[in-house]
């Protein structure tokens, strides 16, 4: 990484937090803007919400800032961080501080003001996190924070064994910066986060939830896979039984969890790095019903009957533990059930899955089948290179759905050129459940292409289809 980092900061902090500055230091207190916009800003990517670390106790920081007229919510007081609003954009204010441990692995369970700004940044996570700015007093940057901007390198503030045993959710922290910024591990803080990658096991699950969603929508996920193995299996430990689990399949080259690196990889490779959410999650467990599934046979070939169904059931209770919100749970499962259903470029299979996909998450069947294809176009090109050829062949089916798309929705019996009123008043029949069926006998025929989405096809074949449902 070879990036060059300005001496200082380029672009001045948004003009909401230089009034919040402005306003602590007029009332005689000391202020810094820090963490992370002073790192995106660096790197030229001033887009960050804005962090202020101040000498000011709470009570103060929101007596002088109300005094200037401005709104204070007390967010985290308990923590010494007020936020300050200035135009409609909110700044966080916290007071100088360093953290006693996280017993309960959510909060620190005291946190000690401290008079210097030094002593804050040296409670800060990575050396990229700790540096602080002033438009008058320029950079304050004790722990090399830019050279390792310049260099790439993820680096924990001082002992890095001991800062992650303070608080486990920094080995999460390291992975996702390291994954969003295309930064490597600094050798020492490498080491030290493999020790300490254990200590997920204690920590608050939606803090990992968060920290891994952070991974995966960097669409680095496959990276982490292969070069933090022990942190990504101890923050979804389903992902241990994966790991070096030999497939014994002449179609496989890679044990489960490397095949899921590359699965990770070539989805952002077929949607050129803009991977829709559900999609990347959907990679990473899509084989997570593996190990539990496998049976050799009599030649000595593994199998993993039902593997998509039980993925499905697993990656639901791993995503709602983490949690993750319930309509990325839905849609992401969807994918991973479905990513071996076969496919093809007919009429009939591309409204078949279309239908199964509307049945697993309403609305979003077309957007989902696209999505499916590109998990199974990176899924074929993780295999041996002669299954690779099955993902050009998918083109054709995109062509289909595309096709297909352009023909209007055919998914449900609301979709239908015929409803329930004119099945009764066609055949005299009275309400009931006996006119459901006949129209979901109508749907099935349209479904597989065996009749025309028409008034006149339809009221032709409803006999047959009435007939069918009272065999
Ligand atoms: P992001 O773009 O992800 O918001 P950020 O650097 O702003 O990045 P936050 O989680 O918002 O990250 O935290 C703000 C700052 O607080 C960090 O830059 C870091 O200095 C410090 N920090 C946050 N979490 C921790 C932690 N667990 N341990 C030590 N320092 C932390
Ligand atoms: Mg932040």
């Amino acid at each position: 990484m070879t990036k060059p980092i300005p001496q200082s900061i380029t672009c001045e902090p948004p003009s909401h937090a230089l009034r919040v500055l402005e306003v602590l230091e007029g009332a005689g207190f000391e202020a810094w803007v820090v963490g992370g916009w002073v790192r995106d800003a660096l790197m030229g990517e001033p887009s960050h919400d804005v962090d202020v670390t101040t000498s000011a106790l709470w009570q103060q920081s929101a007596a002088a800032l109300r005094a200037a007229g401005l709104v204070v919510h007390e967010t985290g007081a308990a923590h010494g961080t007020v936020t300050a609003v200035v135009g409609g954009s909110p700044v966080e204010v916290t007071t100088y501080r360093v953290e006693g441990a996280y017993s309960d692995h959510r909060h620190p369970d005291e946190v000690r003001f401290v008079g210097s700004v030094l002593d804050d940044l040296s409670r800060r996570d990575f050396t990229i996190n700790a540096i602080a700015y002033h438009p008058a007093r320029g950079l304050l940057d004790p722990f090399g924070g830019r050279r390792d901007l310049e260099a790439g390198l993820i680096r924990a503030v001082g002992d890095p064994a001991q800062r992650f045993e303070e608080d486990a959710l920094r080995v999460l922290r390291a992975v996702r910066f390291a994954c969003r910024m295309g930064f490597a591990m600094e050798g020492a803080t490498h080491r030290a986060l493999r020790d300490a990658a254990s200590g997920l096991a204690g920590i608050a699950r939606e803090r990992i939830g968060q920290e891994l969603d952070g991974i995966v929508t960097s669409g680095r996920v496959g990276w982490a896979l292969l070069h933090e193995t022990d942190a990504m299996c101890a923050a979804i430990p389903e992902l241990s039984a994966m790991r070096g689990f030999d497939q014994r399949s002449p179609y496989h080259a890679f044990d489960v969890l490397e095949h899921t690196a590359h699965v990770c990889n070539a989805c952002e490779a077929f949607t050129a790095g803009v991977a829709p959410r559900e999609l990347r999650w959907a990679a990473l467990l899509h084989d997570v019903g593996k190990p539990a599934t496998f049976t050799i046979d009599e030649a000595g070939r593994g199998h993993f009957y039902g593997h998509p169904a039980e993925g499905a059931l697993i990656a639901e209770r791993v995503m709602r533990r983490l949690g993750l919100p319930t309509a990325l749970v839905r849609a992401a499962c969807a994918l991973v059930r479905y990513h071996d259903h076969v496919m093809t470029s007919t009429q009939r299979s591309v409204r078949r899955t279309l239908v199964l996909l509307d049945r697993a998450c309403p609305g979003r069947a077309y957007r989902l089948a696209h999505q499916l294809l590109d998990l199974k176009r990176a899924d074929a090109v993780s295999k041996v290179w002669k299954v690779a050829g099955y993902a050009v062949e998918l083109d054709e089916v995109d062509r289909a759905l595309r096709r297909e798309r352009g023909r209007g929705r055919i998914l449900r019996a609301g979709d239908l050129a015929v409803d329930g009123a004119d099945i009764m008043r066609q055949f005299g029949m009275t309400p009931g459940p006996a006119v459901g069926e006949v129209l979901s006998a109508l749907l099935d025929a349209v479904v597989n292409a065996e009749v025309e989405n028409t008034r006149e096809a339809l009221l032709a074949m409803a006999p047959l289809a009435a007939g069918t449902q009272a065999d």
